[in-house]
């Protein structure tokens, strides 16, 4: 039987960096970096930006290059899937039935997309935006399109609407909700990008429910609407969330539900065993201490670090400011920290002129900046949600005020 020292269960942005993480450190026993994707470790986020619009090759996605991973001794063990968990063996069965042991397993699977819940969810031309095989196959149906609709208005949803735009295809995008980005950010910037889809010829409808794919030769050939109409489409993009890739470990008796509980150095509850990124629950000092999911990068990333560092005898805890972006048309959107829960929204600048932020508060605190076009405030007003700085609203939306000179520290 193959035994890794370390096995990493995931080849995404988590489980590569903290394959990556452990070797920096110097790490020198075994390491497996098994993943269900064919694919070398790639960056994500482009899939739904640059990669779709064919603007970046998938060799500059790679996370690494191709020999990094064997000059580091790490072992890339690609196209297969872990089924189970066995934690009393210490050892994971994939799904052609082979058994590898493992020191630490390590569990970054990130999440799989949500798929509808109505006839026709996967009829050909239906489309989630995962994975490069996920986008491959639509830029490979692209040219046929002439109208697509892309059900939910997150952002990967709005940023496929935007790169569709962008090459002259007809878009509608449903949101079920009553407005974009209801789950990620207030409404000013949710308003603000609706306009912005609008301008550039999306015909965003909001509060609006999907009754099923219409098929036509085995094809989908629109969306059916709760009201009975029927919007024609050739292609249909469904981003309506993920669902965590947790199901073997919490099999294996890992608690958890919508993902796997972690503690601060993201050990799941079973022995020897972590979770990092898109899958990991995690008690969250930027969300108020609520126990949470972060879908970034930069969660992935900062508790591999974590992870690493706890499998090698470190005492190092998870408390990363939360970021993340968004490119959508001309817009770079920066936020950080977590604007959920929030009790105030200061708007700082003109979104007439496309660039201001949203600086979000709760009890008085800076907790969230969403920026649009404002590197400045996004550098500048990290230091405020790392320390929960407390501001004056009318200081906030002064925006010829530089958020730097907000001194008032927490009490
Ligand atoms: P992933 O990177 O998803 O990696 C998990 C890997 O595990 C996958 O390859 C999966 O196939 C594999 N796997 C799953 N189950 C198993 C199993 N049982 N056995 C073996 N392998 C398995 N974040 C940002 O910060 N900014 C952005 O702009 C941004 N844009 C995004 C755009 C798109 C289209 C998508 C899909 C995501 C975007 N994200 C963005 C989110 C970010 O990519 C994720 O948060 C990040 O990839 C999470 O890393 P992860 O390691 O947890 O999971």
């Amino acid at each position: 039987m193959q035994r890794y020292d370390v096995l990493i269960v995931g080849a995404g942005h988590g489980g590569a960096q903290a394959a990556i993480a452990l070797r920096q450190e110097g790490f020198a026993g075994s390491i497996g970096l098994l993943g269900a994707e064919f694919e070398p470790p790639y960056e994500r986020p482009p899939l739904s930006k640059d990669y779709l619009a064919g603007d970046k090759t998938f060799e500059r996605l790679l996370l690494r290059p191709l020999a990094f991973w064997s000059e580091r001794q790490i072992d890339l063990l690609l196209g297969q899937t872990v089924v189970a968990v066995d934690p009393v063996a210490h050892g994971v069965t994939t799904a052609d039935g082979a058994v590898i042991g493992y020191g630490k397993l390590v569990w970054a699977t990130g999440a799989a997309p949500r798929r509808l819940g109505c006839a026709g969810y996967d009829l050909a031309g239906v489309h989630s935006v995962r994975t490069r095989a996920d986008v491959d196959r639509m830029k490979a149906e692209m040219e046929a399109v002439e109208r697509a609709v892309v059900i939910g208005g997150g952002y990967i949803g709005l940023e496929a609407a935007a790169v569709l735009a962008k090459f002259g295809k007809r878009v509608t995008l449903l949101e079920a909700q009553d407005r974009v980005l209801a789950r990620v950010a207030g409404e000013a910037l949710s308003r603000f990008y609706e306009q912005e889809h609008r301008a550039h010829g999306v015909d965003l409808r909001l509060g609006v429910g999907v009754a099923c794919i219409e098929e036509k030769d085995g094809r989908a050939s629109g969306v059916r609407l709760l009201d009975g109409s029927v919007i024609a489409a050739q292609m249909v993009i469904v981003g309506i969330g993920v669902e965590p890739a947790v199901a073997p470990l919490i099999a294996a008796g890992a608690e958890g539900a919508n993902g796997v509980k972690v503690d601060r150095q993201c050990r799941t509850s079973l022995p020897d065993v972590f979770a990092i990124g898109d899958c990991a629950l995690h008690a969250n000092r930027f969300a108020d201490g609520a126990v949470i999911r972060l879908e970034s990068v930069q969660n992935a990333n900062d508790q591999a670090n974590v992870a690493a560092r706890a499998i090698q005898g470190g005492q190092a805890a998870y408390d990363a400011v939360p970021w993340f972006w968004s490119n959508q048309y001309d817009l770079k959107l920066q936020t950080v920290g977590l604007s959920t829960g929030h009790d105030a929204a200061v708007l700082r600048g003109d979104p007439a002129r496309r660039s201001f932020s949203v600086v979000y508060l709760r009890r008085g605190r800076v907790v969230a900046l969403d920026c649009v076009n404002a590197v400045k405030d996004y550098v500048q007003g990290r230091k405020l949600v790392a320390e929960g700085v407390r501001a004056e609203v009318s200081i906030l939306a002064d925006a010829s005020f530089p958020l730097k000179e907000i001194l008032e520290k927490p009490h």
